[in-house]
């Protein structure tokens, strides 16, 4: 059973690495971002609701992604592992996270920083060419990033369940780092 967080950077290819993930270990990728951009595309009220602050490179407010998130994890396709991408984002985000696994009495493996520098990280996002990742978006999704999301690194190396992966290096090569990781992680408890 693997249950594994990835945090990082937009850019750092926690889409990639969780993709590669959920194939090698057969177990779903929950994804806030993927979430999100399929509400907006079909329109619903999630959708309408969560657009302007995508678009600007701003979060969606805490309740929203907590609540998708609540949903997933109690659903059966979550019930043999998975991996989050994209989600906690804030500090808020951890704690509800933390809570809910309490609820269910579940832990994850471990919490697994993808990290690239900003230059490679803007590189990439403009190659990538997705909806959000105009430069000016861009700019503002890493200063929200620094902001919101990098203390959540401290929180998680506090509990002993951080470990740190440097994402600025091909994908396969990160990827043989990741599987290794965490066919020797124990569960914290
Ligand atoms: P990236 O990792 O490239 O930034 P994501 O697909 O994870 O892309 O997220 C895209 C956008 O979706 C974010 O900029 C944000 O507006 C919204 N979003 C995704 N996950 C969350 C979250 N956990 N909390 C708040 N907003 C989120």
């Amino acid at each position: 059973m693997v249950r594994v967080i990835l945090v990082g950077p937009p850019g750092s290819g926690k889409g990639t690495q969780g993709e590669l993930l959920q194939a090698a270990f057969g177990i779903p990728k929950i994804s806030t971002g993927d979430i999100l951009r399929a509400a907006v595309r079909d329109e619903t009220p999630l959708g309408l609701e969560a657009k302007h602050y995508m678009e600007s490179g701003n979060l969606v407010p805490d309740s929203v992604v907590i609540g998708l998130i609540e949903e997933r994890l109690q659903s059966e396709a979550a019930s043999d592992g998975w991996i989050l991408d994209g989600f906690p984002r804030t500090i808020p985000q951890a704690e509800a996270l933390d809570a809910l696994l309490a609820k269910l009495n579940i832990s994850y493996d471990c919490v697994i920083c993808l990290d690239a520098p900003d230059e490679e990280i803007v590189q990439r996002m403009l190659a990538r060419g997705r909806d959000d990742d105009k430069e000016e978006v861009i700019r503002e999704r890493l200063k929200v990033y620094r902001d919101k999301t990098a203390p959540l690194i401290e929180f998680y190396d506090r509990k002993g369940s951080l470990q740190a992966v440097n994402g600025n290096r091909p994908p396969e090569v990160v990827s043989a780092a990741l599987k290794e990781l965490l066919q020797f992680e124990q569960p914290v408890s």
